[in-house]
Parts: structure tokens; sequence; C-alpha cells
């Protein structure tokens, strides 16, 4: 990896959304600061390192947000949602989808928030030990595009996020 890629990749949560709680688990996914149960135990503050949704696997930030067969069943989902809504088939490698950048879609603006929003889904849902409910990343999908449609608005800029041809309201 260049230099050039190190500054795509630091840059392009914040290319992508003003939603702070977004960019910063980007930033704590690229430096590796998330508090997954096998980093808790390894300072003693649980004794036990096992992924809470499939019960058999140590809980590392890659078996958190790319391996663990749950998250895989998700982002099968994530896949098939986006060529239902878009009518593009992606399908993205396990780099691009813990760090980014994509710019393989037409819509990489959209395509980005729905990352950036479903790991932030994916992570909450582990800190709670909830399922991963598509209907409910769907929700919060939807309320992330409003408001950075919002602010796109209200502060005249170009990222407009534009949808069209995408169906999703
Ligand atoms: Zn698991």
């Amino acid at each position: 990896m260049n230099d050039s890629d190190i500054h795509k990749i630091y840059n392009w949560p914040f290319l992508t959304t003003k939603n702070p709680k977004l960019i910063m688990l980007q930033f704590k996914i690229n430096h590796n600061i998330i508090y997954t149960k096998d980093k808790l135990k390894k300072v003693n503050l649980i004794s036990n390192d096992v992924c809470h949704l499939c019960e058999r696997e140590k809980h590392t930030i890659k078996h958190m947000m790319l391996k663990c067969t749950y998250v895989t069943l998700f982002w099968n989902e994530f896949f098939a949602w986006w060529a239902q809504i878009t009518n593009e088939k992606i399908h993205l490698p396990d780099s691009v989808l813990l760090y980014g950048p994509v710019n393989l879609s037409k819509h990489n603006q959209v395509l980005s928030l729905a990352l950036l929003v479903a790991k932030y889904f994916i992570y909450t849902c582990n800190l709670a030990e909830d399922p991963l409910l598509f209907s409910l990343f769907k929700s919060q999908f939807r309320e992330n595009i409003l408001t950075e449609r919002y602010i796109a608005m209200k502060n005249k800029t170009a990222r407009l996020f534009n949808v069209n041809g995408i169906a999703l309201l």
C-alpha cells in the first residue's frame, strides 16, 4: 500500500458523511482500536472472548465485521439488497468492506454511506449482543441518508446524495 492509498482510505469516511459516529468508527477500524472481546480478555476485563452470535469463534474485529457466519449472511443480504435497489451486482472484497474506499459503483457516494452505516450497525449490535436484523439496518440507512441530504441542502454543498433511480424510500 502506498501513501496515496493510505491517504484515500483515511479520507474516505470524511468524504462520505458528516456523522461523527460513523467517521469515528471507521477511524477505530483503521487503527485496530475497537474493544472486541479478544482485546478485553487480554487485559482481564472479561473471561470469555467468544462471539455472542455464533458462540464458536474468537471475537476479533475481522470476525465481527467479516467472518462470523451471521455477519456473512448479513453481507449477502446487503449485496442482494443493493442489487435490488440499484440493479447493480457488486461483490466487494473483505479489504474494501473493512477499510474502503469504494470506486467500482456508479453510486459510490450512496454505497460508501451504506457501508459505513452497515459497519456501525454491526458494531452496535455486537455491543448490545443483539442479532443482526437486516430490516433494522435498512431503516437506519434511510435515516442516515435523509440526514445527509438535509445537511447538504442546508449547506448548499454539492454533496446532494443524488439517488435517482434508486428505490430507497
Ligand atoms: Zn461469530
